[in-house]
């Protein structure tokens, strides 16, 4: 049985049915914003990927009431008594919508797709993409053919394109809240690293059965958040190498000191959160996981807590350590869990670079 929500009442469909016939829809306004409300959602369960739709939000305040009773009155004679209850429920359902759709303006508050807005460049790179698909299609898809090589290639620099786009467009993010920290432009950077999964996988939701570790229970299915979730798995677990292993390993042939600075022994401490080298990294990095955890805990918690290195290396590797932090809500967690993981990724990255340019020198 469907049940109907209207004027503060819980509606068996016959009798709701019954009290919009007699009542008339255009009794007023409000009454009709109601209807329309309640009998929209089973309507909006036909789209199968949530995710994925458009979602409009209805202007209600700037309805065009005439239209809007015109359009319901007109097809009002649709409903009949011959009819069963439930076509008429639909009948009316659809008139409702149809109503709405014409006379109240909507404003789309989620867009279907991918956020990003492709620029000229991109757009440019995607068609000739489309062009020499269709070429490589219409040969029949030869795999040793030019055709196909010319695809590949502009697919990479597409690839290319985008990516070096969205550098770009993150650091100009970064630099703004460098510049001017604001709490929009730091719920942007959150928002950001939250960063959708394409695919939903319940394979890292376990809380029922046991809790992950926040290292993996963050991690969206993406490539890229999977490696950024095992350099700092590494890093967790100690099998990260730094030149301190190194110089353990090599029975103390290889030398401990930092590659990159020279100033002392490189180990992870060293690397988080002193190396010379990564320092812009790490500032870039660092001061968003700071804003974050101080709006939670307080600048007073921060000062006590984060004064010594080997705490800053425990909030980046493993925060559940914390007392004060171990009350934190869900998305609290899961924000904190994604920028330390970017943190040690961007570290990681950082520092692979400078070791591979010393190497080439
Ligand atoms: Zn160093």
């Amino acid at each position: 049985m469907i049940l109907y929500y209207h004027a503060g009442v819980l509606w068996e469909e016959g009798d709701f049915l019954n009290f919009v016939l007699c009542t008339g829809v255009s009794c007023s306004k409000q009454e009709a914003v109601n209807i329309k409300h309640n009998i929209a959602v089973p309507l909006l369960e036909k789209f199968s990927n949530q995710n994925k739709k458009t979602v409009q939000r209805l202007k209600w305040n700037e309805i065009d009431e005439q239209l809007y009773r015109d359009t319901i009155s007109e097809k009002l004679s649709d409903i009949r008594e011959d009819k069963t209850t439930s076509e008429n429920i639909k009948t009316l359902t659809s008139i409702l919508l149809k109503a709405s759709h014409l006379a109240v303006p909507s404003k789309i508050t989620k867009l279907k797709g991918p956020k990003w807005k492709a620029s000229p460049k991109v757009r440019k790179h995607l068609k000739t993409c489309k062009q020499l698909y269709s070429k490589w299609k219409a040969l029949g898809k030869p795999e040793n053919h030019q055709s196909k090589q010319d695809l590949k290639s502009e697919k990479k620099k597409l690839r290319s394109q985008q990516r070096q786009e969205q550098a770009t467009d993150r650091r100009k993010l970064y630099e703004q809240i460098m510049d001017n920290p604001s709490s929009e432009l730091f719920f942007k950077l959150i928002n950001r690293n939250k960063s959708k999964s394409k695919t939903e996988t319940s394979g890292l939701e376990i809380d029922e059965i046991g809790t992950v570790h926040p290292v993996w229970e963050s991690a969206s299915q993406s490539l890229l958040d999977v490696r950024k979730s095992m350099i700092k798995a590494r890093m967790l677990t100690g099998t990260y190498l730094v030149q301190a292993d190194k110089y353990k390993f090599s029975q103390y042939k290889i030398n401990a000191t930092c590659l990159l600075c020279q100033r002392e022994d490189e180990d992870l401490t060293h690397v988080l959160t002193f190396c010379p080298a990564l320092r812009e990294t790490r500032m870039k990095y660092f001061l968003p996981l700071k804003i974050l955890v101080t709006n939670i805990i307080g600048c007073k918690g921060w000062e006590q807590l984060f004064n010594i290195n080997q705490n800053i290396v425990a909030l980046l590797l493993d925060f559940s350590v914390f007392h004060s932090m171990q009350n934190l809500s869900k998305t609290q967690k899961m924000n904190v869990e994604s920028l330390t993981r970017d943190f040690c990724y961007k570290i990681h990255i950082c520092r692979l670079q400078l070791l591979k340019n010393l190497e080439n020198k």
